[in-house]
């Protein structure tokens, strides 16, 4: 009998912790005082082992979790799929063990279902061991709280003479939310993880980028990048969570596409560094045996509507291989310096009239390869088309 009366208390003790709890989860946990409810139940950290976490029989299987737009389980912390490590986080840490007479933890809290967060094995760390006691560092409970994380960090490349990749850096300001906020990044190896995030995505994009078998020039990678980052863009959309965006792939391939858009334009370097980090990818076998060897550097040479007939004589087995190349890879026929005089000098109208000419004749050209079309009268077609 003395078993089912402690039993009544025990949930009589839960309940009240579990309101007590709730009416300080927003903002306040430092406040909570688990001692405002008389009871000294030395047991429950013992049940959180026997009752909770026990993998078969436990209470854990019935803990809820967040799921996606594909009904995926996620990490509510850091927003991954969970792959196999599934864990719970105490918000307020469970230990007992006590430094300067006080307990860093609260044992008592070890049980309480809602300071209990399904969450990957990344997110739980074992940084955060010692409880608040004061506002700027009251725990979040990523249940009860929710805070536009992307106002925290921004998309930085990592530009050094060996490598040239997208990282991501927190940036708080000096208040009491911004120091909560940068607790639960720390405490959780957020920075770590949406940076790994990030450059598994860039890896996939230069992956794709790698398929191409020349040197990529801007005018090549700029429609390209803009089209990725609509398509990334979309699916973001598509996988927004109660209208918020999911942290995944798709976000991080959108924000490293917006970047590089920015960077192409303003940074002549950049299409540079990207190719060299695209040759790294690149496996021999996906460079063309070109029967010129000059045949990239003829081509990016070609800048009258005579080079081009000149170009197209001399090169037109290769021209037709490496046609069938990129288009595989989606990517359009591109002479870089096709009509190019000096653009400093050019007035707008001019260098949209310039664009628009060398668009019409790269289409031309795309129609003659397409269509099997012998090149000899391309001059005069061409000439005719653009007068
Ligand atoms: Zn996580």
């Amino acid at each position: 009998m003395k078993e089912v009366a402690d039993e009544e208390k025990l949930c009589i003790f839960l309940t009240e912790l579990d309101r007590e709890y709730k009416s300080k989860a927003i903002g306040s946990l430092y406040e909570l005082n688990v001692n405002l409810i008389q009871s000294q139940y030395e047991i429950i950290p013992s049940w959180y082992d026997s009752h909770i976490r026990k993998e078969s029989k436990g209470l854990f299987q019935k803990f809820p979790v967040v799921k996606n737009t594909y009904n995926q389980a996620i990490c509510p912390i850091c927003e991954g799929v969970f792959s196999t490590k599934v864990t719970l986080e105490h918000i307020i840490p469970k230990s007992g063990k006590e430094k300067n007479g006080q307990k860093l933890g609260e044992p008592r809290l070890a049980i309480l279902p809602i300071n209990l967060v399904k969450c990957c094995g990344e997110c739980n760390t074992s940084k955060h061991s010692k409880r608040s006691f004061i506002e700027e560092e009251s725990e979040i409970n990523p249940y009860f709280e929710e805070f536009a994380i992307e106002k925290y960090f921004e998309v930085n490349f990592n530009d050094t003479n060996e490598v040239f990749q997208p990282s991501i850096v927190f940036h708080y300001k000096d208040n009491t939310m911004d120091k909560r906020i940068r607790n639960f990044i720390n405490n959780y190896n957020i920075e770590k993880t949406y940076n790994h995030r990030i450059k598994l995505e860039f890896q996939k994009i230069l992956t794709i980028l790698a398929n191409n078998p020349i040197t990529l020039t801007k005018s090549i990678l700029k429609p390209y990048i803009e089209h990725l980052s609509d398509i990334y863009s979309k699916n973001s959309e598509f996988e927004k969570i109660d209208d918020k965006y999911w942290f995944d792939q798709n976000y991080f391939g959108f924000l490293i596409c917006e970047h590089l858009k920015i960077r192409i334009e303003n940074d002549t370097s950049t299409v540079y560094k990207l190719n060299e980090e695209i040759n790294k990818l690149r496996k021999p076998s996906q460079y063309i045996a070109f029967s010129n060897p000059e045949f990239q550097n003829d081509m990016n040479k070609v800048q009258t509507i005579r080079d081009l007939e000149i170009f197209i004589k001399n090169n037109k087995e290769d021209l037709i291989v490496y046609y069938q190349q990129i288009k595989k890879q989606g990517f359009s026929i591109d002479f870089p310096k096709l009509f190019k005089v000096d653009e400093d000098r050019l007035r707008k109208k001019c260098l949209e009239d310039r664009l628009r000419k060398k668009r019409l004749i790269e289409e031309i050209v795309k129609y003659y390869l397409e269509s099997g079309k012998s090149f000899d009268h391309f001059g005069e077609d061409c000439s005719f088309v653009i007068g």
